[in-house]
């Protein structure tokens, strides 16, 4: 039996599966005490499937239950809650300034998660965590990734929950405090991500439209990345979660099939960089568990 309690805090549907399946389902594997956290429905997603085209938002959003459900069932995942019950949040969406910068959409839904209020937000989370009582902790970093309002929205609300929820004089209603021992932030695999597009680049696949990709924004600095949980046998594991939102996903587009293409490198796995709390163990090379180094009770 572990007593390794891990909270996963994603924006949408989808991002579970394509950022952190392997993690998911190794820690369920483990044995491992596994919750996500959804702040909204993806409502806003764009729809690659033709025959939907004529789903309202709503509609999406009900959808994406589902094939979340799914993806959850490939991934050993039983735990999840959507920040605030379902459709509390809506689906914020984006928009692009120029090509690569992504930008808040001019117009929002009155409950975009955008505009939510921040200490409500973190309240809905400072419940969460004070139940489950995760030792770690993982979200997105300060932009989100790639930018998205809902992922930036996400880091916010997670980092200010974090700190909540370890405060006694904090809104005791809402459960014992908790200190959570490390919050990481999921990024790019970069060294990964340089090698695949050199391979992409090979078969001749297109990825984005318009311009290269300057490397630069392709990840954190390596040194920066702390650890490293590897894919190897949870390859099939990743495919199907992601599979599972076909409304978002086409896992035969280039861009996926490049996704595939990185999970399969040597030593490919998801990325974590270090947030806050307690510093994992110096090393030369990243940790394969996001737990080293802490005290397990
Ligand atoms: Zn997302």
């Amino acid at each position: 039996m572990s007593h390794k309690r891990l909270l996963l805090v994603h924006a949408h549907p989808d991002d579970e599966s394509s950022q952190s399946a392997a993690t998911i389902a190794r820690y369920a594997d483990e044995g491992a005490q596994v919750t996500l956290v959804t702040c909204t429905l993806g409502e806003r997603g764009e729809i690659l499937v033709p025959e939907w085209n004529h789903y309202s938002e709503k509609e999406l959003g009900e959808h994406r239950i589902a094939e979340l459900q799914q993806a959850m069932d490939h991934m050993g995942l039983t735990d999840h809650m959507f920040l605030g019950g379902v459709g509390h949040y809506h689906d914020t969406g984006m928009d692009r300034a120029e090509y690569g910068t992504v930008i808040v959409p001019p117009d929002m839904p009155d409950n975009a998660f955008w505009n939510a209020d921040l200490l409500e937000a973190a309240n809905f989370l400072v419940e969460i965590i004070r139940s489950r009582r995760p030792q770690v902790v993982s979200t997105y970093n300060p932009f989100g990734g790639y930018g998205h309002p809902d992922h930036v929205q996400a880091h916010r609300v997670t980092m200010y929950a974090v700190i909540l929820a370890g405060a006694r004089s904090h809104a005791p209603e809402l459960g014992e405090a908790w200190s959570v021992d490390r919050v990481l932030w999921g990024t790019h695999n970069t060294g990964m991500w340089k090698q695949a597009l050199s391979i992409a680049k090979e078969r001749g696949l297109k990825l984005w439209d318009g311009e290269e990709r300057d490397e630069d924004t392709l990840g954190p600095k390596e040194e920066y990345i702390e650890a490293v949980v590897p894919i190897g046998e949870y390859y099939d594991v990743c495919r199907a979660a992601l599979g599972s939102h076909p409304s978002q996903v086409n896992i035969e587009d280039p861009f996926w099939e490049f996704h595939g293409i990185i999970q399969q490198l040597p030593g490919a796995g998801e990325a974590y960089v270090f947030g806050s709390g307690v510093p994992f163990p110096a090393s030369d090379e990243p940790h394969e568990d996001l737990f080293i180094g802490l005290n397990l009770d």
